[in-house]
């Protein structure tokens, strides 16, 4: 088992309690490849990215499908074992659950604990994330 810290000891992440997330270190080695140690701002772009390219358990719109498609025929060429490496990392965290079971597992094991993403639909149905603070007085741990 390894500890990750939910904010990075980088960005003054400490050793206690509610900033610690006990996991085994493949799933651990997968969030820090896709997610590196980013702020959230950052890394909720980044989650948006993945969240485009390789989704959740539930059926794809022809929408997705098209962008996936295109995203792999550009990237065939460029980062080839790059894509398949971050895939793998994805399904490591994230095969198999749907996008609110995602959302309960980032927000409450691995993100910041003063900050939680959130889904929003647009329109047109596109899936869009956003963060939230946390406020003080609303955690519980
Ligand atoms: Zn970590």
């Amino acid at each position: 088992m390894t500890d990750h810290h939910r904010r990075p000891q980088s960005r003054g992440g400490k050793r206690t309690y509610g900033n610690i997330y006990r996991v085994v270190r493949y799933k651990h080695e997968s969030y820090h490849l896709l997610f590196d140690s980013f702020a959230v701002p950052d890394m909720v772009k980044r989650f948006q990215f993945y969240f485009d390219l390789f989704g959740d358990s539930s059926p794809r719109t022809t929408d997705q499908n098209t962008y996936l498609q295109n995203w792999i025929r550009g990237e065939r060429q460029r980062d080839r074992d790059g894509r398949i490496k971050r895939q793998a990392a994805w399904n490591n965290l994230f095969a198999r659950m749907t996008i609110a079971d995602i959302l309960i597992e980032i927000n409450n094991c691995w993100l910041d604990y003063a900050w939680r993403i959130v889904k929003v639909q647009t329109a047109s149905g596109k899936i869009l994330f956003v963060t939230q603070k946390i406020l003080a007085s609303a955690r519980t741990s």
